[in-house]
């Protein structure tokens, strides 16, 4: 098993394990089973994503890099024209008015 990636949080570690999963690595999330069980979080507490079979490691170490990035300039968010909301990306639709972003 090879380390991956130090994480900020919970969060951050299950959200890089999908991504990680999701394309065919697979993952182990350490630390999180201590969270809760002991009451008090130690100072150096970490969250850390493994992945379980050492072949993975350069795929899973570039696909670290592709999820770290940051999102590209086309990819943000959008302001609907008509009625001002703000959209995420992947929604070409408004879902305010339904007016298209194009
Ligand atoms: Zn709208």
């Amino acid at each position: 098993m090879k380390k991956i990636y130090d994480a900020r949080d919970r969060l951050d570690a299950q959200m890089c394990a999908d991504y990680l999963e999701d394309r065919g690595v697979r993952t182990h999330v350490q630390g999180g089973f201590l969270q809760g069980a002991v009451g008090e979080v130690p100072p150096d507490y970490r969250m850390s994503v493994h992945a379980i079979h050492d072949r993975d490691e350069a795929l899973a170490q570039e696909l670290l890099t592709e999820y770290l990035a940051p999102v590209p300039e086309d990819a943000r968010a959008w302001r609907c024209p008509r009625c001002g909301e703000t959209i995420d990306a992947q929604f070409d639709i408004c879902w305010n008015c339904g007016a298209t972003s194009g």
